[in-house]
């Protein structure tokens, strides 16, 4: 039977920076599945494999750009109603304010992402805290790349996210790919905070660090926290194998209903 899966991290580009993000893929020695498959593709493909909703993700690996990639997201978002763009912004943009009010107030966007890792800054930045200040004031949400899979850098790990969460305690996040490799740690820390949760991003990766044995527990004791999410397309399998991995699990069905679909209506407010 087809899936009907909601889909809490996927990513999608103009061509001409998906063409430069794949071309950074392979020269890091990365075999990206979706290698030349480009936003049109993707949409489709995921419609396939049953993703029926999905949050797209920006980010922006320079100053400068996000506005305009933003208003790319926006527009994707006028010709596919089911996917939900999160906006970029980069540490060293000048009009941080500006830009989140923009992609949060008047094109309505559900949150911003922050990946680390891709714009060689910690999330406690406090060049971001503007932007944290005005997506906890409107209850939107933040998606943050914070752990240290599958690179670890000085400007990931949970040290940093801990003291994000001091200065933003009622801050939504969702923490990508379970917090690896420090996952223990970020959900510990989650039971002090309760609007921190967590995707499954590419967490089925070789280049991840989570042992199988663990997985099932994780998801019974955090069921609530979780969310689905595939990171289309920078992933070395198809999307379907994640699928096919986390129902070997064989986890009680009112627990698949909640990490596909019921977690992501209620966290990001999509109905
Ligand atoms: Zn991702």
């Amino acid at each position: 039977m087809k899936k009907h899966v909601y889909d809490a991290h996927v990513h999608l580009f103009p061509n001409s920076l998906l063409k430069a993000i794949y071309y950074w893929f392979e020269r890091a020695g990365w075999k990206i599945w979706y290698r030349d498959q480009w936003t049109p593709q993707l949409v489709s493909h995921m419609d396939s494999i049953g993703i029926k909703k999905a949050l797209v993700l920006g980010y922006a690996h320079k100053p400068g750009m996000s506005l305009e990639l933003n208003q790319w997201l926006h527009e994707l978002q006028k010709s596919y109603h089911h996917l939900f763009p999160l906006g970029c912004i980069h540490q060293e943009d000048e009009n941080i304010e500006e830009i989140v009010s923009k992609c949060l107030d008047e094109w309505n966007f559900a949150g911003m992402k922050i990946h680390a890792l891709v714009q060689k800054t910690s999330c406690d930045d406090e060049r971001l805290f503007p932007l944290y200040e005005l997506v906890q004031k409107r209850e939107r949400g933040v998606v943050i790349h914070a752990g240290t899979d599958p690179e670890e850098t000085p400007h990931v790990g949970f040290d940093h996210f801990c003291r994000l969460m001091k200065n933003f305690p009622e801050l939504k996040v969702q923490v990508a790919h379970l917090g690896l490799a420090e996952t223990d740690q970020f959900l510990q820390l989650a039971e002090e905070y309760p609007h921190v949760y967590f995707d499954t991003a590419a967490i089925f990766m070789d280049k991840m660090h989570l042992p199988m044995e663990r997985l099932r527990d994780i998801i019974m004791k955090y069921q609530d926290r979780i969310l689905f999410g595939t990171d289309i397309p920078f992933i070395e399998e198809p999307a379907l194998r994640q699928m096919t991995m986390l129902d070997q699990l064989h986890l009680p069905t009112e627990v698949y209903q909640k990490i596909y679909q019921d977690n992501m209506k209620k966290v990001w407010e999509i109905s």
